[in-house]
């Protein structure tokens, strides 16, 4: 129950930052640790597929040196999403933190 509510943060947490910029799975792992947010790629690269699939992300494979790496970028769905979504986290955070 507790990683379902965590999982919820750090897709939204995804969302924000390929908003704010490309980003890739060992980068999103080292930001969400950041956060205090434990993800393995084992966890991560299904998510990112996922939310790629739904429409929220687009993905372009690069070449990193001889590797291939999946850079993410928000779409227009996904801005909408993380718009609605923002609202919501507010909303939710005047209730829990603020009164
Ligand atoms: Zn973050």
């Amino acid at each position: 129950m507790l990683r379902d509510i965590e999982l919820a943060f750090i897709r939204l947490h995804i969302l924000h930052h390929a908003q704010q910029e490309e980003v890739f799975g060992v980068g999103l792992m080292a930001e969400l640790a950041r956060h205090g947010y434990a993800i393995g790629a084992g966890t991560l690269y299904p998510l990112l597929a996922k939310l790629e699939k739904a429409g929220l992300l687009t993905c372009r494979p690069r070449a990193v040196g001889h590797k291939q790496r999946k850079y993410y970028r928000i779409t227009p769905r996904g801005r909408r999403v993380l718009r609605a979504m923002k609202a919501k986290t507010r909303e939710l955070y005047q209730e829990l933190v603020e009164e």
